[in-house]
């Protein structure tokens, strides 16, 4: 995944080299020399919820175009996670949720991201679809549309909801998600 193919100092292409003194591939551009670090990137969304059901989106972009998710996307700059968090859940819902409490952290280190999901309930505000979501629906636990989730990191996130909520204890945990 050539994400710097080109320097974005000087317009030259990049090379993928390990600089002196580095121990990774880096992409360094063959003009300037300008090294472009890539790190991974921090997704952040909310699961929201009213009473018992969990607010879904189908996704009306790719990947996954069609499939069921939370509302999630990534951090933007110089915006706070909670930020984030609403924002994706506003413009993939329209939904107005409540202040978001952290709930689960997933590495997904063979893709280089992170997912920071938070809770939150929903508010007065309806819901609706959006230019990223065909529809938007509360479903109860027990209709939850496993067969056609977006990614396994919401699978195991609604999973762990539903165990968590039967028990009515929501600690926060990380944990990881490796390619198998
Ligand atoms: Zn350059």
């Amino acid at each position: 995944m050539a994400i710097n193919k080109f320097c974005s100092i000087c317009g030259a292409v990049t090379e993928r080299i390990v600089p002196e003194g580095d121990e990774r591939y880096r992409a360094v551009c063959t003009s300037c020399h300008t090294i472009h670090y890539e790190n991974p990137k921090l997704v952040v969304g909310c699961l929201v919820t009213r009473n018992e059901s969990i607010l879904l989106c189908r996704r009306a972009i790719e990947p996954q175009k069609g499939k069921w998710t939370l509302p999630a996307g990534y951090l933007e700059n110089h915006e706070t996670a909670v930020q984030g968090a609403l924002r994706e859940t506003t413009e993939e819902s329209g939904a107005e949720v409540s202040i978001p409490t952290p709930y689960r952290l997933f590495d997904l280190p063979h893709i280089s991201q992170l997912y920071l999901l938070f809770r939150a309930q929903l508010l007065a505000c309806p819901f609706r679809p959006t230019r990223e979501s065909l529809e938007v629906r509360l479903f109860h636990p027990k209709n939850i549309p496993w067969d056609a989730l977006a990614f396994r990191v919401i699978a195991k996130t609604l999973e762990q909801y539903v165990h968590d909520a039967a028990k009515g204890e929501f600690s926060f945990e990380h944990h990881v998600i490796s390619r198998n």
